[in-house]
This record gives C-alpha cells, structure tokens and sequence, in this order.
C-alpha cells in the first residue's frame, strides 16, 4: 500500500506520522511545493519580529522523515491528479502512482467580493469573524 500525501503542512505531517505510527508497512510519500520540512506558519511573525528563534519554528528536521521512513519530495508542486489511473504529476514532471490518494494542500486566503463593503452588513459580517479572531482586511472597518 503506498500512500502519496500532497501537502507538507501541520495537516499533511500528521497525516504521515500517524499513519507511520499505526502501520509499519505503508509506504508513505509527501510530496512539497515548498522545500522546508514542516514549519509552524503561526509563528513566523514572532520570528520576523525577533521574538524567537528560527529552530522553533521548525516542527520537523529532515532526520525525522528519515527516521520514520516517510520520503519527503520537496521542491514539487503537484500539477495534475489523475484518479482513473492513480497517478498525479508534479510541475517538474516526476508522476507518482499511489494507492491512497491524501490531498492536504491547504488553502488560499482572499477578501470575498462583497459590494459595497464599507456598509453596515459587512461590518457585521466582519464583526463575526473578528470575534473568532480572523482578519478579513486591511481596509478600515468602522464597528
Ligand atoms: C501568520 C499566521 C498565523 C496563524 N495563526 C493561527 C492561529 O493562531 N491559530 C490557528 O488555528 N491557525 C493559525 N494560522 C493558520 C494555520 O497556520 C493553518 O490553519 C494551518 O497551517 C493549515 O495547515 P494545513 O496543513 O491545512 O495547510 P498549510 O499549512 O497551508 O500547508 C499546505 C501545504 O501544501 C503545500 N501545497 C499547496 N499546494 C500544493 C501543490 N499543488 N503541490 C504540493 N504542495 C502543495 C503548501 O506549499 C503548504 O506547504 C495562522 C497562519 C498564519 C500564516
């Protein structure tokens, strides 16, 4: 059974080491678009402010990976999935076949298009995600 993991995030590391944890013979590959073993992006601001230090920001050392049989491809955003043949594509052309198929690639943030978003409805909209600690913009919101 191989198991192929797009996403090297918090979501996707778990993914792998819990699998590793359960199962001795899965083999289990996370393929990055990114070429850093698993970081903590909640505390990237306090290490561009200097409030701590660059090893702490880091979940993971590469040793880990190894040290649980995980492969870890980096440097290979996936560019294409094909489920009738269980296979996916990285931009740099490798393709993977897989058994089991774990899409943890995360998400994008944007600003919802909402007309007139100065208005009152937005701000209650707004207002909401304020209170669950979530910053929706830049633009000045009147509460
Ligand atoms: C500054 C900051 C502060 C935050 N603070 C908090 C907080 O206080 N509390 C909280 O709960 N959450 C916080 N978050 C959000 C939290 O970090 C995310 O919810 C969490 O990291 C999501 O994890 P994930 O694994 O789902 O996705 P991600 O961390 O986004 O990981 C997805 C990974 O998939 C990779 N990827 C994407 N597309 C592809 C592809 N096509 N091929 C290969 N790889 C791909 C990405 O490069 C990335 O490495 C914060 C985020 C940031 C940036």
């Amino acid at each position: 059974m191989k198991v192929v993991i797009v996403g090297n995030g918090i979501a996707g590391n778990q993914v792998a080491f819990s699998i590793r944890k359960r199962c001795q013979d899965t083999d289990i590959c996370i393929v990055s678009a990114e070429n850093v073993p698993e970081y903590d992006p909640c505390s990237l601001p306090y290490f561009l402010g200097g409030d701590c230090e660059e090893r702490s920001v880091f979940r993971k050392m590469a040793d880990d990976y190894t040290n649980h049989r995980i492969q870890l491809m980096v440097n290979s955003k996936v560019a294409s999935i094909s489920p009738d043949v269980k296979t996916i594509v990285t931009e740099n052309g490798s393709r993977i076949s897989y058994d089991k198929l774990v899409l943890a690639h995360g998400g994008d943030l944007f600003i919802p298009p909402i007309e007139a978003s100065a208005t009152r409805a937005y701000s209650a909209a707004s207002s909401s995600m304020r209170r669950s600690s979530c910053v929706l913009t830049t633009e000045p919101v009147r509460w």
